[in-house]
């Protein structure tokens, strides 16, 4: 829908992560000043793609949405083509799909503000212009989002170099922001909750201090809204002060960014921490809050995985009692320390992996829900009809069905009634 009545008009189409996600409303926000926003990509006079490159699946999505947005777009309109595909393969990308008028990573706010004479520019091949900065994606401002709660981006890149990941070869090294943009941005969205994301936000501020910050960012923006939630944080750099600070806060909920739990494979995937390791530091929380939540996320069939590491795997989320997990089959990526390595698990064999440790997860999963019946819960009503409490990361992970009549935005104490797999049922108190 028009949100308000400039001349010419801009479609934007997101795909991807959290982190995207951010992006875009910083580039909705951006060309807002200047442009209507239009919700269907036949009546715009600019269509941005802001593409996701994370894995073949993801590349092929974004290729696919190109795509067809160049067949919907009018003629005469421009078609831009933004994020990770366009940073990672822009020149291929130019060249290959003549139909996209200008490839332009993620600084795209940059490329539309100065007059595009190339077709592919990368953040890195931009002019030194002092308006560059004050038009970094990262520091853009963006608009109150609908939703009550909205997620805020603490940090770009990252200094780690896990086998399997080529995020740091497109993103670069990590780039904190201060805690002023920070706290900035968090007044001009007004939320009442906050979903922090990064690379890997346990490492908060280390680029600019030497050590982590993220324990004063936390306390700071806890002290200024009622819920602050952090996602993707590498377990071996979770510090005991951070630990205290979140379980005893108003939304213990640890999403750890484990990957594996078998030691050796583990540092195959050159990152740290084995099950043993891990189970300790879940148990330390949870005899801080036995309440506290937790997720992860694991990467199945990575090279010279085998058949002992993934019983180490199943045996490992038997005992954590994990209450989300995301199982994810190993992508060979270019530009990574994986990528060359020998003993590739055959791709049948990672798929039957993955069903067997997503079954077994559901099981607990489904059992943890069950088990939450008749418990009073603290929720965020998100939107007509349904909330979450602490337990739930907006977007990732289930719901709470709750009565229509409760306005969104409020926080309700209700009393779970059912659930029914991830999702629940609540009734105010
Ligand atoms: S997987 Fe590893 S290298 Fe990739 S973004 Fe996460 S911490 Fe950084």
């Amino acid at each position: 829908m028009p949100t308000d009545h400039k001349e010419s008009t801009f479609y934007l189409e997101t795909l991807g992560c959290p982190k995207n996600q951010v992006d875009s409303e910083k580039i909705a926000h951006y060309l807002r000043d200047t442009m209507t926003e239009v919700d269907n990509p036949a009546a715009a006079d600019l269509v941005v793609v802001n593409t996701c490159a994370f894995i073949e699946s993801a590349r092929q999505e974004s290729i696919n949405t190109i795509l067809s947005l160049a067949e919907k777009k009018q003629e005469g309109a421009k078609l831009v083509v933004s994020g990770c595909l366009a940073e990672r393969y822009g020149e291929e990308l130019a060249e290959n799909l003549p139909e996209v008028d200008l490839v332009a990573g993620f600084n795209v706010a940059v490329n539309l503000s100065i007059s595009p004479k190339k077709r592919f520019l990368r953040s890195a091949d931009l002019p030194q212009q002092t308006s560059v900065t004050s038009l970094d994606l990262l520091e853009l401002p963006r608009s109150r989002p609908d939703t009550p709660w909205a997620y805020i981006k603490a940090a770009e890149g990252c200094d780690r170099n896990c086998g399997f990941c080529a995020i740091p070869s497109f993103r670069g090294k990590q780039r904190s922001r201060s805690l002023e943009s920070i706290l900035e941005e968090v007044t001009a969205v007004g939320s009442h909750e906050l979903v922090l994301v990064a690379q890997d936000l346990a490492s908060y501020g280390k680029d600019v201090s030497g050590s982590s910050d993220i324990v004063n960012l936390y306390r700071t923006l806890s002290a200024m809204v009622p819920w602050v939630r952090l996602l993707y944080l590498y377990p071996t750099s979770i510090s005991e002060e951070l630990i205290l600070e979140m379980a005893n806060g108003a939304v213990p909920y640890f999403d750890l960014s484990l990957q594996h739990a078998s030691r050796s494979l583990l540092q195959k995937m050159r990152r740290s921490g084995h099950a043993k390791y891990y189970l300790s530091l879940i148990d330390k929380v949870r005899q801080i809050n036995p309440e506290a939540a937790f997720r992860s996320s694991f990467v199945i069939g990575y090279p010279g995985e085998t058949e002992e590491d993934h019983d180490i795997l199943l045996d490992f989320l038997e005992e954590a009692q994990l209450d989300w997990a995301g199982f994810f089959a190993y992508s060979k990526e270019e530009g990574t320390y994986a990528y060359s390595l020998p003993d590739e698990t055959d791709p049948e064999l990672a798929l039957v992996r993955i069903r067997e440790t997503q079954a077994l997860q559901d099981e607990i999963t489904f059992r943890k829900r069950k088990e939450l019946i008749g418990s009073t819960q603290k929720v965020l009503v998100d939107e007509k009809g349904w909330g979450r409490s602490f337990r739930e990361a907006p977007e990732i992970d289930g719901k709470i069905a709750l009565p229509n009549t409760l306005p969104v935005g409020d926080f309700v104490d209700i009393r779970i009634v059912d659930s029914t797999g991830t999702d629940l049922t609540g009734i105010p108190l």
